[in-house]
């Protein structure tokens, strides 16, 4: 939901604002941070995540190809792991580009640009980050994140470098480079002071007590009273919400140190990542013997920009993602699987779990 900042010009995208709110309460988590306890559990995603289209159709995983992924973890030395996207709707986060992604249903994501000139996207963006961001912040880490923490404690991984906003390799017990920041930190544009997430909800909460009580009372199931002011249930589940309400009502922070405004620290489209992330990355996987890309289907060019130095570096690269890559013509092992299916997979095939001699 973060990010998935559709522009709001109607009472159609005003439904909208509220469906990933929705989706979240039946559904455990929709959002769309370009990123249900799944717990240790080796197996599919659970059928709702299928049946809602959150987590793109694949085949179980091939044995030739759990195969061919554990003789690259066996024989890596000095192993470098990208995630994306991929990895986290296995866990009820959509993603923008799979099949069923975001992008699908016409989701255009928040430009840093959009964010920093316009009081109006800022609104919008912080108005649909808060109603979600209970459910979001409830999010699990999945199998995919469970065996990498594994794979890393056994010393198997060298470095993990992560698209993902979600903190959810943290909660599995990784702690990753994340290449596009985090949305559990907020940052004034202005002075740089920074500080956690939570924080700010409950600044936001308190600058919006409508807001607050209109969101409780759809927690506790009174949509349509009063309180909900202008919020309203629609039988399909989803939930409106009287734009001019919107529009006018909702108040953001403003930096305590010096009045500025303040961001998620996320790398919005159209943002740079810092100089000093980007090399400490590229260092990572040009220093790297192999090179692993899971869930990540590498449109952007920060990401494609590591998988093909460490190519040209001589490194082993692999792919695991359903659905085409911007390096498939570049990496010769591509296996197409579900990260959550095959890692737990390839961890039951030999020592892997066991730390390296
Ligand atoms: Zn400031």
């Amino acid at each position: 939901m973060f990010t998935m900042c559709q522009p709001l010009r109607s009472k159609a995208n005003l439904v909208m604002l509220f469906k990933g709110y929705r989706r979240f309460v039946r559904t455990t988590c929709r959002v769309s941070i370009p990123g249900g306890s799944l717990g240790n559990e080796l197996k599919a995603p659970p059928r709702f995540l299928r049946d809602k289209k959150i987590v793109p159709d694949a085949d179980p995983p091939h044995k030739e190809d759990i195969h061919k992924l554990y003789q690259l973890f066996e024989q890596s030395k000095r192993l470098t792991i990208l995630t994306g996207a991929g990895i986290s709707t296995e866990c009820g986060i959509p993603d923008y580009r799979s099949p069923n992604g975001a992008y699908s249903s016409g989701f255009k994501p928040i430009t840093h640009q959009e964010f920093t000139r316009s009081s109006r996207s800022r609104r919008r963006y912080w108005a649909r980050s808060y109603a979600g961001w209970r459910r979001f912040a409830a999010a699990q880490p999945g199998p995919a994140h469970t065996a990498l923490a594994s794979l890393e404690r056994a010393g198997r991984i060298d470095c993990i470098i992560t698209q993902n906003v979600d903190r959810l390799h943290h909660r599995a017990g990784s702690d990753p480079l994340e290449l596009h920041g985090t949305v559990y930190t907020v940052m004034c544009l202005d002075c740089g002071f920074s500080f956690p997430r939570d924080l700010f909800q409950d600044q936001l909460k308190a600058l919006n007590p409508k807001w607050a009580e209109a969101l409780e009372s759809i927690d506790h199931g009174e949509p349509g009273s009063e309180k909900t002011f202008g919020m309203k249930q629609r039988p399909d589940g989803d939930i409106e919400i009287d734009e001019k309400f919107w529009e006018e009502g909702f108040n953001i922070p403003v930096c305590e140190k010096c009045q500025g405004v303040l961001k998620p620290d996320v790398i919005f489209f159209g943002d740079n990542i810092p100089k000093e992330r980007a090399t400490q990355a590229m260092e990572a996987a040009k220093q790297s013997d192999a090179f692993l890309v899971l869930g990540s289907s590498l449109m952007t060019m920060s990401a494609f920009r590591l998988v093909r130095a460490a190519h040209e570096a001589g490194a082993m690269t692999a792919i695991v993602n359903i659905g085409v890559t911007r390096a498939d013509d570049i990496v010769p092992l591509k296996i197409s699987a579900r990260v959550g299916e095959i890692l737990p997979r390839v961890l039951d095939v030999g020592s892997l779990g066991v730390p390296a001699v």
